[in-house]
C-alpha cells in the first residue's frame, strides 16, 4: 500500500464550511455499535473484524467494493422480531430491502414470512424453497402474467392496490379455479419519514386505495362479491425510516375504524391487518432506533385499544420490515483511490465504488457514517466527503464526515449499514460491475451474491 504525502485538507472547526455533519467522534478509530453489525470490531493489530475475519483479508480474497454480510447480526434480529412479536403475529421481510437464496433460508428457518413485489423476487422465494403460502404478493402494477404466477404458486395473499387489480386478480383466481386471499392497501392520510409525520392531504401518490371519500370502503364492498376472492384484511403503509411510533397510531387507528364500518356494513369482521414497515434504522450516532419489543409492544397496545373501543375482535397483525432487519447487518467496504484536499473546503476521498452500489445518498440525500478500517490512527479528524468513481458529480457516497488527516490511496474504508437499499438498488452505470454480497459467520466467508463480471454484461449486448 502507498502511503504518500499529500497537504493537509481543513481540519479545525473555525475553518469548517456549511455543512450538516456533527462533531467528530471523540475516537476516530472507536466504532459505534448502533451504526455497525453486531459481529463487527477490531483485531489487536487495529484492523476491522467482522464475523471473526479481518477486513484486510476479506479484501484480498473478495475484492473492492463489496458487501458484507454479517449473517449472525441477520439472524438475530430476525429472531428479536419473531420473539417480539409472538405467535399471535406475523413478520413479513419486505424481499426489496435486499433478496438472494441465501436470505430467503435463513427468513424462512428464522420463522419470518416474505413480501415480494415483482415476478423476479418471487422467482427468488420459490426458488429458494420459501412456502407459498407464507409469502405476501406486493405492487401497484403486477402483471396479469406476475398475478398468474402468484396465484398458481399459492401464495398466502395477494395486496390489492387499485380498482382494476381487484377484477384481474378475481378473474385470474376464477379462471384458475382458486379463490385467492387478499388484503386491501389502503391511503391512510399519513406519510412518516424519519422523526416526522404528516396527518393529512397524503392521498397523493401512487400506492393503495384512499380512506378518504369512501373509496376504500368501496373497494371492500366489490372485493366481498368477488368469488375468487377472499378478503382477509387491510393493509397500510406509511413511510420509511420512521422513529416517531406517532404515525403507526394514527394509521391503527383509521385502519381499525374501517374495519369496523366492514362489520356494521357487511356483518364480518375481517380476521387481520397489516401495518406495514418503515421503521427506522441507525446510519449515523445521531439516530436512536426502537427496539423490536417496543415496536410490538407500541402496535399491540394501540390496536388493541382501538378494537376494544369499537367493540371488535383484535384482528392478527402483521408487520413488513425490511431495513430493520438487513441494512444494519451489512456494510461496503471500498479502497481509497485519491485523496484531493480542496483548501477552505473539504476533503474529496474518491473510492472504487459509489453511486452503482449506493444511489441513497444521491436519490434521498441519506447520511452515512464511514470509519477507515485497514489500520487505525491518531492523526486528527479531517471533514471529507466520500465520492465514487462515476462520471456523474452528484456521485457522492457520504457527503459530511470525518476521516484521520493521513488518510492514503491504499486504505479500506468502510460504510455501515449499507444492508437495504443499497445492493438492490446497485446499477451498472458506467458499465460499473455491481459488487458481491459475501455473508460472513463464524470465521467463514461465502459469496452468496457474486461479483458481475464484463461477460455479464457483454452477454446482455446481443450486438
Ligand atoms: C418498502 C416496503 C416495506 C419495507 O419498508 P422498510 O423501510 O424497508 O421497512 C414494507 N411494506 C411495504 C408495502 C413496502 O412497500
Amino acid at each position: 500500500m502507498s502511503r504518500s504525502a499529500h497537504p493537509a485538507g481543513p481540519r479545525h472547526a473555525d475553518v469548517l464550511p456549511e455543512g450538516h455533519y456533527t462533531a467528530p467522534a471523540d475516537d476516530l478509530n472507536s466504532l459505534d455499535p448502533k451504526v455497525w453489525a453486531q459481529t463487527v470490531g477490531r483485531d489487536a493489530d487495529g484492523v476491522v473484524t467482522v464475523g471473526g475475519i479481518p477486513v484486510t483479508r476479506l479484501a484480498e480474497e473478495f475484492g473492492t467494493p463489496a458487501y458484507f454480510l454479517d449473517e449472525a447480526d441477520f439472524r438475530a434480529r430476525c429472531h428479536a422480531w419473531r420473539g417480539a412479536f409472538g405467535t399471535d403475529a406475523d413478520v413479513f421481510y419486505a424481499g426489496k430491502a435486499f433478496l438472494s437464496r441465501a436470505v430467503v433460508r435463513w427468513l424462512h428457518e428464522e420463522g419470518l414470512n416474505l413480501d415480494v413485489c415483482s415476478g423476479g423476487e418471487l422467482a427468488t422465494a420459490l426458488a429458494a424453497g420459501m412456502p407459498a403460502d407464507r409469502i405476501a404478493f406486493h405492487g401497484n402494477n403486477k402483471t396479469e402474467d406476475e398475478i398468474e404466477r402468484a396465484v398458481e404458486a399459492g401464495v398466502g395473499r395477494i395486496v390489492l392496490d387499485s380498482f382494476q387489480e381487484i377484477v384481474r386478480v378475481a378473474h385470474i383466481a376464477d379462471r384458475l379455479g382458486v379463490r385467492q386471499r387478499v388484503q386491501i392497501r389502503v391511503t391512510v392520510g399519513v406519510e412518516a419519514h424519519t422523526h416526522e409525520f404528516i396527518a393529512t392531504a397524503h392521498e397523493d401518490q401512487k400506492f393503495g386505495i384512499a380512506l378518504a371519500g369512501g373509496q376504500a370502503a368501496e373497494a371492500v364492498r366489490r372485493a366481498l362479491q368477488l368469488d375468487g376472492l377472499e378478503l382477509i384484511g387491510v393493509h397500510s403503509h406509511i413511510g420509511s425510516q420512521i422513529f416517531d411510533m406517532a404515525g403507526f397510531e394514527v394509521s391503527a387507528r383509521r385502519v381499525v375504524q374501517l374495519l369496523a364500518e366492514i362489520r356494521d356494513e357487511h356483518g364480518v369482521e375481517l380476521p387481520e391487518i397489516d401495518l406495514g414497515g418503515g421503521l427506522g434504522i441507525a446510519y449515523t450516532s445521531d439516530d436512536d432506533p426502537r427496539e423490536p419489543h417496543e415496536i410490538a409492544k407500541a402496535l399491540g397496545e394501540i390496536v388493541t385499544r382501538e378494537c376494544e373501543a369499537a367493540n371488535l375482535r383484535t384482528p392478527r397483525i402483521s408487520v413488513e420490515p425490511g431495513r430493520a432487519i438487513v441494512g444494519p447487518t451489512a456494510f461496503t467496504l471500498y479502497e481509497v483511490g485519491t485523496v484531493k484536499p480542496l483548501e477552505g473546503l473539504r476533503t474529496y476521498v474518491s473510492v472504487d465504488g459509489g453511486m452503482s452500489d449506493n444511489i441513497r445518498t444521491a436519490l434521498y440525500d441519506a447520511e452515512y457514517s464511514v470509519a477507515l478500517v485497514s489500520r487505525t490512527s491518531d492523526a486528527e479528524p479531517m471533514l471529507v466527503r466520500v465520492v465514487g468513481k462515476h462520471c456523474e458529480s452528484g456521485d457522492i457516497v457520504v457527503k459530511d464526515a470525518f476521516l484521520p488527516a493521513d488518510l492514503a490511496p491504499g486504505d479500506l474504508i468502510a460504510v455501515p449499514a449499507t444492508g437495504a437499499y443499497c445492493r438492490s438498488m446497485a446499477s451498472n452505470y458506467n458499465h460499473a460491475l455491481r459488487p458481491p454480497v459475501v455473508a460472513v459467520r463464524d470465521g467463514e466467508a461465502r459469496v452468496i451474491v457474486r461479483r458481475e463480471t464484463e461477460e455479464d454484461l457483454l452477454r446482455l449486448d446481443v450486438g
